[in-house]
């Protein structure tokens, strides 16, 4: 008689989390249909651990589930008041560094940071607005990057990279001079090789990166987000 091999375990909030070799923590929880808030992660490229949001405490020390491999009788906890505190100041000092006007913005009710600002709880942006400015670009005919609204969360540079197999996007600038560059001749969409149907639009988690013209195609109400909280959701783009 043949039987399947029990598979090793963590603990995610007391919970026995099981894993693959070679899993993270965060893509082990994922499998398992345990929510960890994020927002640079996706499933679908590697981690890069910049935003911090995922950011559980592993054995004592505070580590991102993102990055951190899964191993045999790790003790993790992550939804902690503690850490969701941290998370939501995180969450709020995106906002604060951006201009996001959920009202006024095409991504609303799509929006993978509206979606973790409303799952934390987040009633206000707590920090004094920085109002910096930010470049629009509109140059190209069909794709619009207004830089207000981004998180840097490097999630288009990945997927023009490793998927459109493009490049077109980058980080430039140090801390919080730091914005997303647009590899063409001139610094602009226009003379650049993004299409509106990469999947470094599609990826993007916020309103930064949009198709022009497609305008409310999907009517408020019936977005992604609408109605139903992130954790019942996860998977968005
Ligand atoms: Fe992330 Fe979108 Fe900014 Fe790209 S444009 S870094 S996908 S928020």
């Amino acid at each position: 008689m043949s039987h399947t091999p029990t598979r090793p375990t963590f603990l995610l909030d007391g919970q026995p989390i099981p894993f693959e070799p070679g899993q993270t923590v965060m893509q082990a929880a994922q499998a398992a249909g345990v929510y960890i808030p994020h927002l640079c992660h996706h499933a679908d490229f590697e981690p890069i651990g910049s935003c911090k949001v995922c950011s559980v405490r592993i054995q004592g020390r505070v580590a991102t589930s993102c990055t951190w491999p899964a191993s045999e009788g790790l003790v993790v906890e992550s939804e902690t008041p503690a850490l969701n505190h941290d998370r939501q100041r995180l969450v709020q000092m995106l906002f604060v560094e951006g201009q996001h006007h959920c009202p006024f913005c095409e991504k609303s009710g799509n929006c993978h940071l509206q979606a973790v600002g409303y799952h934390l709880g987040m009633q206000d942006t707590h920090f004094v607005h920085e109002r910096p400015r930010h470049r629009l670009d509109a140059s190209h005919p069909d794709v619009m990057l207004d830089r207000a609204r981004c998180i840097l969360c490097e999630l288009c540079v990945r997927a023009s990279r490793e998927v459109d197999g493009k490049s077109v996007f980058a980080i430039g600038g140090r801390g919080l001079n730091s914005e997303l560059i647009v590899n063409s001749p001139s610094g602009l969409l226009a003379d650049s090789a993004v299409a509106a149907t990469d999947r470094a639009l599609s990826v993007c988690p916020t309103g930064a990166l949009l198709p022009k013209r497609v305008g409310f195609a999907i009517p408020i109400g019936q977005r992604h987000y609408d109605g139903a909280d992130i954790t019942q959701r996860p998977e968005d783009t």
